[in-house]
């Protein structure tokens, strides 16, 4: 339980912790909250030669309104985005998921770029930001780029991130018009992990029929997904509960869950099944 030895940077800009990281691409490591990287050090599952600390930046903790968007800083941590005021207002699904992270101790240090960067099959974040269809704003030695969540997750602990790419910011379209968010989350017992997590964000017509959904779920496979053959099967229905429950039945479509001594996959889907469906009539009762 004692990590290898490694140097450690607290650079104070950006810029200062691009140039270390692309200073030893294959040794350097980014430091935000340690939630999960400090475990894997310590476990020897990891094993950096040089930590740069962005936790001490600053100007990369912020939740903010610019035009029609939401812009959130990397390190921000999850307690933070869990007490927004603004966020509650104006897209909710984000405190919902946050409060559900763990324990206090992990909330207050743990950070939204962090766990969207480490891609743990069982984080929350991946799930929110998915059905918010979220961008991510990178920035490396060659300058930012932004990528879509969709296009990010590509495999078990695997991400679009490139060699000496540090995840700036989160974006998030400002949700408008009829629409509902909800975040239903089995908690594995030991961690609080999601054995499984769905986040949903319904948008209705006026009439009260499905517009569009957009279903994110974690814990079930090898990385966060859309759950498209849900979505497309709620599409122009009334949300009737018929409607919601034949939906569900879709969410583990297309995927091979995952499988442990806490849950089989065949229990996983069912979990996700009848959580799928709590979740859409969360998502269906909230709307504003
Ligand atoms: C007891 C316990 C319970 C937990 N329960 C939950 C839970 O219920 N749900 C949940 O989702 N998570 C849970 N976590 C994980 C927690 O949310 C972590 O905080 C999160 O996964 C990682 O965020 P971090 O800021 O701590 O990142 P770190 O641990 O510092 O980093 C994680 C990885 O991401 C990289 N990285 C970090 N920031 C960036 C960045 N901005 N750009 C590029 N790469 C970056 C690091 O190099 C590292 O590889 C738990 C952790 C613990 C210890």
């Amino acid at each position: 339980m004692i990590p290898a030895q490694f140097d450690y940077q607290a650079p104070a800009t950006l810029e200062e912790a691009v140039s270390l990281l692309a200073s030893d691409l294959d040794g350097a490591k980014i430091l935000a909250g340690g939630h999960s990287l400090i475990p894997a050090m310590k476990l020897r599952l990891a094993q950096p030669q040089l930590l740069v600390d962005i936790a001490r930046i600053k100007s990369l903790a912020y939740i903010r309104e610019e035009g029609d968007q939401i812009l959130i800083g990397a390190t921000t941590t999850h307690y933070q985005l869990e007490s927004s005021d603004l966020l509650k207002r104006i897209c909710p699904l984000l405190p919902e998921c946050a409060k559900s992270i763990g324990d206090v101790q992990v909330r207050n240090k743990g950070t939204i770029g962090g766990s969207i960067a480490h891609s743990d099959p069982a984080g929350d974040w991946p799930a929110a930001i998915l059905a918010l269809e979220a961008a991510l704003v990178l920035v490396g030695p060659n300058g930012d780029r932004t990528v879509k969540a969709e296009d990010f997750f590509v495999d078990l602990l695997t991400t679009d991130l490139q060699p000496g790419e540090i995840l700036r910011e989160v974006r998030v379209k400002k949700p408008s018009g009829r629409f509902g968010q909800a975040y239903q989350k089995v908690p594995h017992p030991a961690s609080g992990f999601a054995v499984v997590g769905i986040a949903v964000h319904l948008e209705l017509n006026d009439d009260g029929s499905c517009k569009s959904a957009a279903i994110g779920v974690t814990g079930v496979g090898v990385k966060a997904y859309r759950a498209q053959g849900v979505e497309g099967a709620l599409m122009g229905t009334n949300l009737d509960d018929d409607a919601i429950a034949a939906a569900g039945t879709h969410v583990c479509d297309g995927i091979d869950p995952n499988s442990d001594l806490y849950a089989s996959g065949d229990y996983r889907c069912h979990l996700a099944q009848v959580h799928t469906r709590r979740a859409i009539l969360a998502a269906k009762a909230n709307v504003q």
